[in-house]
């Protein structure tokens, strides 16, 4: 079904199709370098099979091709929307043209720093946000001029209409939207992926924070460290670089990890984001769990002093190194020591549809409920303008974070 959809948008023009097998040939003999795996970090673990998606390893290569001509033919700049609705704009002049969805509250993973040992209170079913009313914000904003949309949750995955939401997003790209992302556990990937690139899928950010299988069961309270790394060869596979590895950092559990996980970038395209464990309801946050951005940046440049400062894209959260000739970078995400909220652009819809300007702001506003009493495309946008008027210059600071009421970060999105 992508794939027809694929081959009917304008993305694939006559002459870009012309050459798609020429192209295809040149991403094939790519593919074969052989590069390491991630698998072949862990010790003792065999390198995975590339999983078969009943698909075969040709038509990842057909997917990655695919991919590659949406990334070369898509919305041209010009053509795409770059204004931005003054209702997007902030008192401090930030304009907010990235909006992450969190599609469910549920998640196939319990990691210790997301979800309450003991679970989460769903929303019930009636007042989740229906996939067509989560469509209509999602249009709305982008006319607005949101050009980048994550998907998150919970898991985005479990969502069993994932596929159909990421094809609908890719409808809005004539419109303005120019990147669609996703953030995952990576888990149910191996099976998902091919079809997620070929809807639309641009960009993939996996949460990984370990790579021994005991620890992962120990912060994910499940197992699936083969799943994860599986999907990162997959991810790799079909051209979604760079490939971002997010890694929560947590002082005593995962720290001794960093030069492990920062080995992965040497070979391959990943980005490995160091995150500084942040205070959620429920996550037993206490500073001394976290490790900040300078002493894990000090422990990188002990083992590799020729470490070097790469520069940052605009609105962008993480600082980036490099080691030298290393395929991919090692960032960090300082959220609690270096707060980025200056360059803040972010918007964020909740399963449950709520908007909530910050991710640290308790403060929300149910564009679910609105929706549900008539109101019109104009009176919602007015909503997020006065949501985004009262958005403060910058998060409180981590104690009063820790000390503020706040969802749990399952339920959030992060
Ligand atoms: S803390 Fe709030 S204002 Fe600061 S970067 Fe995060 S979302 Fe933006």
């Amino acid at each position: 079904m992508g794939a027809r959809r694929l081959c009917s948008s304008r993305f694939l023009s006559t002459s870009a199709s012309a050459s798609t097998s020429a192209r295809a040939r040149l991403l094939r003999s790519r593919l074969a370098e052989e590069a390491p795996s991630p698998q072949d970090f862990v010790a003792g673990s065999p390198r995975p099979v590339v999983a078969d998606h009943s698909a075969g390893r040709s038509d990842h290569s057909a997917v990655r091709a695919a991919a590659e001509l949406r990334r070369q033919h898509g919305v041209p700049a010009a053509e795409a929307s770059t204004s931005v609705d003054p209702a997007l704009s902030d008192r401090f002049s930030r304009r907010h043209t990235y909006l992450r969805i969190s599609l469910t509250e549920r998640c196939s993973l319990r990691c210790v720093y997301c979800m309450p040992e003991g679970g989460v209170d769903l929303t019930p079913d009636s007042r989740l946000l229906r996939t067509e009313e989560m469509m209509r914000i999602a249009s709305l904003l982008v006319d607005a001029g949101v050009n980048k949309i994550r998907l998150t949750g919970g898991e985005p995955t479990v969502r069993r209409d994932l596929p159909e939401i990421v094809s609908s997003l890719n409808e809005l790209r004539p419109r303005g939207l120019r990147q669609i992302a996703l953030t995952s556990n990576g888990i149910a990937l191996p099976r998902m992926l091919p079809t997620l690139v070929l809807n639309g899928l641009d960009r993939l950010n996996v949460s990984l924070d370990t790579l021994d299988r005991a620890r992962f069961v120990q912060i994910a309270r499940r197992d699936g460290l083969a799943r994860v790394l599986e999907a990162i060869d997959l991810a790799l596979e079909l051209g979604l670089t760079p490939l971002k590895l997010n890694c929560v950092v947590m002082a005593g559990i995962n720290d001794d990890e960093l030069l492990a996980f920062a080995e992965l970038s040497r070979a391959r395209p990943i980005d490995v984001r160091f995150i500084e464990y942040m205070p959620f309801d429920g996550n037993k946050w206490k500073h001394e769990s976290m490790v900040s951005l300078e002493e894990m940046l000090l422990r990188l440049r002990e083992a590799h002093p020729e470490l070097s400062k790469q520069p940052s894209p605009p609105n962008d959260v993480a600082v980036s190194w490099k080691l030298p000739d290393s395929a991919g970078s090692v960032s960090f995400i300082a959220s609690m020591t270096q707060p980025f909220c200056s360059g803040c652009n972010r918007l964020r819809l909740t399963a449950d549809g709520s908007l909530k300007v910050c991710l640290f702001g308790s403060r929300e506003v149910s564009l679910r409920d609105a929706m549900r009493e008539g109101a019109t495309d104009a009176e919602l946008l007015e909503l997020v303008g006065g949501a985004l008027q009262r958005k403060h210059a910058a998060h409180a600071g981590m104690h009063q974070i820790a000390a503020t009421k706040n969802r749990p970060m399952t339920t959030i999105g992060g």
